[in-house]
């Protein structure tokens, strides 16, 4: 019997990076998995890799129609919701001089309107479940700031905060909410951006960079990431609302 037997868990962004890895980590771990992205080949594909424990689901995390589609579709497919994963993300990378207000504008609608808009969307059927775990995926820049990614960090700073007010607001439901903080990704996520920054600078410049390739064994990847969503879906979590859960290997806690 895995850690998450039985219960019933909605990824959006899981096509592909963090959101396929958590998908495909959770069903090992016995949960019924909603496979939900933009791409709808790419998802389907994810969601008959994992088989018959799976299913795909088209939604866009922006929009609350979809939302909406999404959330009746589960309920007639599964007959309910235990658990959320608002994974889904997109990435701007420049200095704000240079950033158009609509490329910052899509950051804000994905990045934080999206697991607003995820959050009230499945409260209902989490309710009608006797509670359930809902997980945001941050990042480590929504504990610090960077260069060149002012509208990303902000929009991560913002799910921190949904974070915090949403455990505070669906606590008496039993619904626990919680933020993870990776430090990585998927790679691809940053690679189209490679042009926009000082790729040496950003990858082997001080201090964090620096503390993180010289001072710390372990590079953390998106395996990280996922068995910490896994424990804060899971009843070994059962404590733990409202709080940031950093998955860094030590980036973020100071320079040597
Ligand atoms: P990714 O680009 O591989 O995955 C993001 C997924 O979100 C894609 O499948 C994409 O299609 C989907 N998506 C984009 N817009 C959407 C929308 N409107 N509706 C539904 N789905 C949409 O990148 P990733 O690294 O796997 O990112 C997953 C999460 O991890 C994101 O929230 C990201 O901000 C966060 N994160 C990434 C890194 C990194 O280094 N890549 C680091 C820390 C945190």
């Amino acid at each position: 019997m895995g850690s998450l037997d039985g219960k019933r868990i909605l990824v959006t962004g899981a096509a592909r990076g963090l959101g396929e890895v958590i998908a495909h980590r959770a069903a090992e771990a016995d949960a019924t998995v909603v496979v939900t992205d933009v791409l709808d080949d790419a998802g389907a594909a994810v969601a008959a890799d994992i088989g018959a424990t799976a299913s795909f689901v088209h939604l866009d995390v922006a929009d609350e129609a979809s939302w909406a589609d999404a959330v009746a579709t589960v309920g007639e497919r599964l007959g309910g919701l235990d658990g959320l994963v608002n994974n889904a993300g997109i990435l701007h990378m420049g200095p704000i001089e240079t950033t158009p207000a609509e490329a910052a504008t899509r950051v804000l609608l994905v990045n934080l309107l999206g697991p607003f808009l995820g959050i009230k969307a499945v409260t209902p059927l989490l309710r009608a479940a006797g509670g359930g775990s809902i997980v945001n995926i941050a990042s480590i820049d929504a504990l610090a700031g960077m260069n060149s990614v002012g509208i990303y960090s902000s929009s991560k700073w913002g799910v921190r905060g949904l974070t915090r007010t949403a455990a505070i607001e669906l606590g008496r439901h039993g619904i626990r909410v919680n933020a993870v903080c990776p430090a990585m990704g998927n790679p691809e996520m940053v690679n189209p951006w490679a042009d926009q920054i000082d790729v040496e600078r950003y990858l082997n410049g001080v201090p964090r960079p620096k503390l993180y390739h010289d001072e710390i064994p372990v590079a953390p990847d998106a395996e990280d990431a996922a068995r910490m969503v896994l424990f804060l879906l899971s009843g070994d979590s059962r404590s733990c609302t409202g709080s940031d859960f950093v998955v860094d290997a030590g980036w973020t806690a100071g320079p040597y």
